[in-house]
């Protein structure tokens, strides 16, 4: 790999004798990792490798399979995600506030890899709040979000700037920075013809302005965490002995077994590729000192859905969990499930921001009639009283295409498609046709094998 000669000093610099290896291992192949889903449990068409040891639902593959043609991956079962930025679950296990319920924000949230760890690391009762900045990339966000199936997730698309209504609202604030990727080089070659000086010194300067949005929203006691994925100090370790000089946040010691092989780049953690199987990641974390809470409350500002039609819903929603929520309608006629438990933490983040969802997405009705929406088949809580079909994974994966496939034994009507007892998608039965309700720019466009 050609590096670039300042970045290659700056490194033999951190590095000292070790920087040799260094370099050899951005020569080698990036290692291919999942982590599962929790709340989706399946059996997996490839074999699972050694864990990734901070991270309870982690693994190393030793072959990349083609996750595009695996109904399991559109079900949401499992994330691919770099092994090093897995290791949030190692702080929030050891540090997370013991405030429930928990209210959590991912600033910089796409594609979603690490929102969708935060969901499986909280309780169902717990709020998680997902911003992305720029706007063309919350579909992706959204897309991912909505596979995981976690039910108290609010998407926002926001500059952090404009959430300081939300001022020491949350217990613990994720800024995982856009950095200048350096960590990255190995994983997409790209990101070295990027690389430059200037570029490290405006991503620093960012960072710093995204720093201080993010730490106003944190309670007091509340935890913030930073990472970057790079290596140099400016960006690293400068932003955080910054953030602690500037503010009042005092850093919190992380401490990892030696065998991971995570170097300590006080005030956080370094992962190296030559010294744990990933790709370069810097993280760190700091405590809220101060004392300020100043964030807008109240419940949700939107229409609660009329009570015949709440009912309505009990059919697809299963026991004990429709009861949880709270059913709202917005202008647009659809309907907003929103815990009944989370309703004065969902009213703040609603009213304090402009640009984002409103919580579960349902469907919507038409007349008498419930359209179940996408999100819902994939969130884990339809109702078994609503027709499950179960497809074999070629016959699921031509769902996923939207092609025709065959239908074990079924009635009419509105039918759930799941493959391994997961959700894919929706499909409305009515004699021989079958409407497949799968959104079509969610389809499968990969040939399938004969
Ligand atoms: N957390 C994500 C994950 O684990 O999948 C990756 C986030 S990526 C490192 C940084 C994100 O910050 C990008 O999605 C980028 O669009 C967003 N971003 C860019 N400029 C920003 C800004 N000024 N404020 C907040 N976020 C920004």
């Amino acid at each position: 790999m050609n590096l670039p000669e300042k970045f290659s000093a700056n490194l033999k610099n951190i590095l000292g004798d070790t920087y040799g290896e260094f370099e050899k291992a951005l020569g080698t192949d990036s290692p291919v990792s999942v982590r599962l889903n929790p709340a989706k449990p399946f059996k997996p068409s490839f074999p699972l490798g050694d864990a990734v040891p901070w991270a309870s639902q982690g693994f190393y593959l030793e072959n990349r399979p083609v996750f595009t043609l695996d109904p399991a991956f559109h079900a949401g079962a499992y994330y691919v995600q770099e092994a090093s930025s897995m290791v949030i679950e190692h702080i929030l296990k050891n540090h997370a506030p013991a405030t429930r319920p928990l209210k959590v924000l991912d600033l910089c949230a796409a594609p979603g890899g690490k929102t969708t760890h935060l969901a499986s690391l909280l309780s169902e009762d717990d709020l998680l709040v997902a911003n992305e900045v720029i706007k063309s990339r919350v579909g992706i966000l959204k897309e991912n979000l909505l596979k995981w199936g976690f039910p108290n997730v609010i998407i926002v698309n926001q500059d952090p700037e404009t959430f300081a209504d939300l001022e020491g609202f949350f217990d613990i604030v994720l800024t995982d920075a856009p950095c200048s990727g350096e960590g990255m080089f190995r994983k997409t070659p790209e990101a070295v013809n990027e690389w430059s000086e200037e570029n490290v010194l405006m991503c620093a300067a960012r960072q710093k302005r995204i720093l201080s949005a993010a730490a106003m929203l944190v309670a007091p006691g509340g935890l913030l965490i930073y990472s970057t994925c790079t290596y140099n100090a400016t960006e690293n370790q400068e932003n955080a002995q910054w953030l602690t000089r500037t503010l009042d946040f005092e850093p919190v010691e992380i401490h990892t077994p030696e065998e991971w092989g995570v170097t300590n780049a006080h005030p956080g953690l370094q992962f190296f590729p030559h010294k744990t199987r990933g790709e370069g990641f810097y993280v760190a974390a700091f405590r809220n000192k101060s004392r300020d809470e100043r964030y807008v409350k109240g419940k949700p500002n939107i229409p609660r859905l009329p009570r015949k039609q709440a009912e309505l819903l009990s059919r697809w929603i299963r026991p004990g969990v429709y009861e949880s929520f709270e059913y709202f309608l917005k202008n647009d006629g659809g309907i907003v499930a929103i815990k009944q438990s989370l309703l004065n933490e969902t009213g703040s983040v609603l009213r304090a921001l402009q640009k984002r969802s409103s919580g579960l997405e349902i469907g919507h009705f038409k007349g008498n009639d419930f359209i179940p929406s996408h999100a819902l088949a994939l969130s884990g809580i339809v109702s078994g009283s609503v027709q499950h079909v179960d497809l074999p994974e070629r016959d699921a994966l031509l769902y996923l295409k939207k092609e025709p496939f065959a239908l074990p034994e079924h009635s009419n009507g509105w039918t759930l498609i799941t493959y391994q007892n997961l959700g894919l998608g929706w499909a409305k039965i009515i004699g021989d046709r079958v409407n497949n309700y799968l959104p079509t720019e969610w389809r499968i466009r990969m040939k399938l094998e004969e």
